[in-house]
């Protein structure tokens, strides 16, 4: 129940928090950092996963699996980015368990050592590398798309519900091409599919952009992102895609034959989301009395409730809501009709606010006699009454569908805009940040040192070098000196 969720205004963590929880999305493990995802949230993860493998497949990729377990000299054979994942890094080392002597339980069998250590894999690059040394000879091979999905270990030492995990669920695009130019496109191709996906399917707008040095994965040559905004007006990284050069290859040694007769080093990709996109999914919409899930995503797009007096009532509207949904399931719509007879309507209400469902219904005996249905929108909290011979239902539920998605973006939208500022001095900077926070639009003389200052002074990171920027030269918000131009800063999560 709704009832005493916390102020999102009060403690918007906290809000959060409670919420994940009683919308039954997530709950935390015995294992810290580790979540069980619930049915009503895996079933949310599950619409996204489907939508984005749909966009996978149509761009020409195909999914394949590769093992958990990494040896560990493969992941220092690129060295930027071992260095990256080293220090959150699961290592298997013991292959089997005995009792202890002294009766005091089960103990590691020190005999069962392994040879060499294993690495509960934090991200596939070096695994893949290793297999697609064998599956690349010739230019003919190439481009090589392929897409894994899976979980992924990274010991994080300050984890939250979803937006960062030690184990999350996720997918990983590894592509490997003749050229740079096609690893590139391939690299900006990845990124409009998770931007298009966000704005299309979430309702999140994003900012499309260049990571910083700083910023960049560990062992790429370039890192694109999509960054988000909360309604607390941090920033999230919603997603990334990496050009890696020819980096994993010279690491692996994967060589090709060129269409010219020579034998060159492949150029490759990597690229993914997570259950991440969960927590933007929930901060990005909801509000105090729960979920706001876009239409697109709704693992129950429209809920029915009787509101009834005895068994009699109750059969007379049963008959009306099946007719109702049957005809909202021929054009795809997904409804309950939830005629639960162990909880009142107006605790089904709140509990299907809570839940996100875009849309209720609501049939009592009034609405049989006169032909008419209570539609409420999860998104607005308002309510209207429609007469059935106005327009078939079908067509109403869909078309509200339709404005409820669109009109989730457009607010997430204005929220952005809102709390988007241009800053021109240090001042200014420090008191916009704190006292509205969101994207701060600054000038940066482009160093890793002044980012790095910034940061320490103010918690505010690079976001990214956003794709769209206007050719703008100015001075550095901070030492004043010469940039190139605007970057956004924002705290995030
Ligand atoms: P990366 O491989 O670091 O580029 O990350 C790929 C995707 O996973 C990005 O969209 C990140 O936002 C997301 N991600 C990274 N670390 C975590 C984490 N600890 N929990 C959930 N998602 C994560």
């Amino acid at each position: 129940m709704s009832k005493g969720l916390p102020k999102r205004s009060e403690d918007y963590s906290l809000w959060y928090n409670e919420l994940v929880k009683r919308a039954d999305l997530a709950e935390n493990s015995a294992v810290r950092g580790c979540m069980v995802i619930k049915p009503y949230g895996y079933s949310i993860w599950e619409k996204m996963q489907a939508q984005l493998d749909k966009m996978f497949k149509e761009t020409g990729h195909t999914n394949a699996y590769f093992p958990l377990f990494i040896p560990k000299s493969y992941l220092s054979k690129e060295a930027s980015h071992v260095e990256g994942f080293a220090k959150e890094c699961a290592v298997v080392t013991h292959y089997r368990l005995k009792n202890a002597e002294d009766g005091s339980g089960v103990i590691v069998d020190p005999e069962a050592k392994l040879e060499e250590e294993l690495i509960v894999r934090p991200t596939s690059e070096t695994v893949i590398w290793s297999t697609y040394k064998n599956w690349i000879q010739s230019y003919r091979d190439l481009p090589l798309l392929v897409n894994q999905w899976a979980n992924v270990v990274r010991w994080e030492m300050r984890t939250r519900l979803f937006l960062r995990t030690a184990e999350f669920l996720w997918q990983e695009g590894h592509t490997a091409h003749a050229s740079a130019k096609e690893a590139m496109d391939e690299t900006i191709q990845m990124m409009n599919v998770y931007a298009q996906f966000a704005e299309e399917y979430m309702a999140v707008p994003v900012v499309k952009g260049r990571k910083t040095e700083n910023e960049r994965f560990a062992g790429a040559d370039e890192t694109l992102c999509i960054e988000a905004m909360m309604q607390d007006g941090k920033a999230l990284q919603a997603g990334t895609s990496h050009f890696l050069g020819q980096n994993f290859a010279k690491a692996f040694d994967v060589k090709f034959a060129t269409k010219e007769g020579g034998l060159d080093y492949v150029w490759g990709t990597s690229w993914g989301v997570s259950t991440r996109l969960m927590g933007a999914l929930i901060m990005a919409h909801s509000d105090d009395n729960g979920l706001v899930l876009p239409p697109k995503l709704a693992p129950i797009q429209v809920v029915i409730v009787p509101i009834y007096r005895g068994e009699a009532e109750l059969e007379a509207i049963s008959v009306k809501a099946k007719e109702i949904m049957a005809e909202l399931r021929k054009v795809g719509v997904s409804v309950r009709f939830d005629d639960r007879d162990t909880q009142k309507p107006g605790w089904k209400f709140a509990e299907y606010e809570l839940k996100g469902v875009p849309v209720r219904i609501a049939l009592g005996p009034r609405d049989l006699e006169n032909g008419t249905i209570e539609i409420a929108r999860r998104d607005t909290l308002t309510k209207e009454s429609f007469a059935l011979a106005e327009m078939p239902i079908a067509e109403k539920i869909t078309s509200l569908l339709d404005q409820i998605q669109h009109s989730i973006y457009q607010k997430a939208f204005d929220f952005r805009a809102q709390h988007t500022t241009e800053v021109n001095s240090w001042e200014e900077f420090k008191e916009v940040l704190e006292s509205k926070g969101g994207f701060i639009s600054a000038h940066w003389d482009g160093t890793s040192e002044t980012e790095e200052k910034i940061k320490e002074l103010t918690k505010a990171t690079i976001r990214c070098i956003p794709l769209d920027r206007k050719d703008e030269s100015g001075v550095c918000v901070y030492t004043g000196k010469p940039s190139a131009g605007r970057v956004y800063f924002a705290k995030a999560y």
